[in-house]
């Protein structure tokens, strides 16, 4: 399975990572041959998700319609928003010390020149 991009933050989201994925497929009505277009598959991170869910209504039938399904999934159950809190603990902790790299790299050049 390929890996996606958030639509959002553009957040590679690797096979079975936790998201939330939205399928939309379009399909002709009282049309003969009926006609089924190929399904999209677009993904949200777990921050996105839980961001779109708590934030205003977005612009747009189709926004709104996908934004309410999302809003569906956060509230029914905290296990989105705990994905979201591990991602944003994760994040945090990759993060360089303050001052600590900037520093050696200083007393470096200062014994150089
Ligand atoms: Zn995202």
């Amino acid at each position: 399975m390929e890996n996606l991009c958030c639509l959002r933050c553009n957040r590679e989201i690797e096979a079975g990572q936790k998201s939330v994925a939205i399928y939309m497929f379009a399909q002709t009505v009282g049309v003969r041959p009926r006609q089924k277009s190929s399904a999209q598959r677009i993904c949200f991170c777990p921050q996105c998700s839980v961001s779109l869910a708590m934030g205003p209504p977005p612009e747009g039938a189709l926004n709104i319609a996908a934004w309410q399904m999302i809003r569906d999934l956060v509230s029914a159950d905290p296990a989105l928003n705990e994905a979201a809190w591990e991602n944003l603990r994760g994040v945090v902790g990759l993060l360089p010390a303050t001052g600590t790299d900037g520093g050696s790299r200083r007393t470096a050049g200062y014994f150089e020149f």
